[in-house]
């Protein structure tokens, strides 16, 4: 006797255009292209929403490392993951070897950005160990 499973599917939200979901469920059984499709929407969503600073803004507003992702925060926050240096011209990461990668937390704040420092998670509690937030 054989067993036959159905996959999961989720119930995709109503704003979701009907093409998007035909496209998108394809890709289902490949968490890569999936990771791939959340971070493009979530760069493609900080642009769109005129509240969130852009990726350029985020970006050009930090200049001591690399960025890895964005991820727009439900709290008014975007989130965003980068590779930092230290300051310390001794360490590796004078050389390029960046440390991290560390989550930031980014808003408009007036005419500027505020960032604060996360952690090595998103949903973790702040690393003592890490770089500070400071400028
Ligand atoms: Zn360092």
């Amino acid at each position: 006797m054989s067993v036959t499973r159905e996959p999961t599917m989720t119930e995709p939200p109503d704003e979701l255009p009907t093409y998007v979901e035909d496209t998108i469920s394809t890709h289902a059984d490949e968490p890569d292209v999936l990771a791939a499709i959340r971070d493009y929407a979530a760069e493609l969503y900080a642009v769109a929403d005129e509240e969130s600073p852009s990726p350029d803004e985020i970006a050009a507003s930090r200049n001591d490392g690399t960025i890895e992702r964005f991820q727009p925060g439900t709290d008014g926050w975007t989130y965003v993951n980068r590779k930092v240096t230290c300051g310390d011209e001794t360490c590796k990461c004078a050389d390029g070897e960046l440390h991290g990668p560390y989550w930031y937390k980014v808003r408009r704040d007036g005419d500027g950005l505020t960032w604060e420092y996360v952690g090595k998670e998103i949903d973790g509690d702040a690393d003592a160990d890490g770089p500070a937030a400071g400028d």
